[in-house]
């Protein structure tokens, strides 16, 4: 399976890394890429969804650039032309963005509707990107483009918005699954659909070491 974020974005939007390592404000934090698909991995920069209160990778606008480069969102040029804006509100609008994202991404899931508010501010945002696209000839062909020049501070939740749209109206929406740990996203890739964790080395991890528990307890209990 191959996911085609129809766009802004460059190539390396398709390259997936399984981590990337940088500065967060204050501490060194991992930004940890284990979606699939940038606009999934921008849903998990909340540290873990089911626990209040919530712990966000994202406290600056800075931390929301830095994300956006290591998720192959946005160019290193790019990156250098936003680097010590203050954004202007965009973090803001990107955490809003986040919270509906996070919560249609859910309910699609669950098998459940979404709310006519949160589809309704989706829309909005489908306008806003559609008004700060333009195309460009690349290769012969077409591409939509949202360009920093034209967009400014916007680019990267535009894009984001962008990619999160062709994404939840794909095929791949099949292969959305949330982690039952920490409610992390990501489209399971695996032959027979059996990815389970966000990662096995955290999520996955902690519940073997569980299950190990439960056993070693159940084995005591017989014991006695
Ligand atoms: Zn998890």
């Amino acid at each position: 399976m191959v996911i085609r974020p129809f766009l802004p974005v460059n190539h390396r939007m398709l390259v997936r890394r399984q981590a990337s390592f940088y500065t967060w404000g204050m501490a060194p934090y991992e930004i940890e890429l284990v979606g699939g698909h940038p606009a999934l991995d921008f849903l998990n920069t909340v540290h873990d969804w089911t626990e209040q209160p919530r712990r966000d990778r994202l406290v600056t606008f800075g931390d929301a650039v830095r994300f956006g480069e290591a998720a192959g969102v946005l160019e290193r040029v790019e990156v250098r032309a936003l680097e010590g804006r203050d954004g202007g509100g965009e973090l803001t609008r990107l955490v809003a963005l986040r919270d509906v994202l996070q919560r249609v991404t859910d309910a699609l899931i669950g098998g459940r509707a979404s709310s006519e508010a949160d589809l309704e501010a989706l829309a909005t945002t489908a306008v806003e990107v559609a008004s700060r696209t333009h195309l460009e000839r690349v290769d012969g062909r077409l591409r939509r483009v949202i360009d920093v020049a034209d967009a400014g501070s916007a680019v990267l939740r535009l894009r984001i918005a962008d990619a999160a749209l062709a994404l939840l109206a794909s095929d791949d929406t099949e292969r959305l699954k949330s982690c039952p740990a920490c409610g992390w996203f990501f489209v399971d890739t695996s032959r027979n659909r059996s990815r389970r964790w966000c990662s096995m080395s955290t999520c996955g991890a902690s519940a073997k070491s569980r299950r190990y528990y439960r056993r070693a307890k159940a084995a005591r209990a017989g014991d006695g």
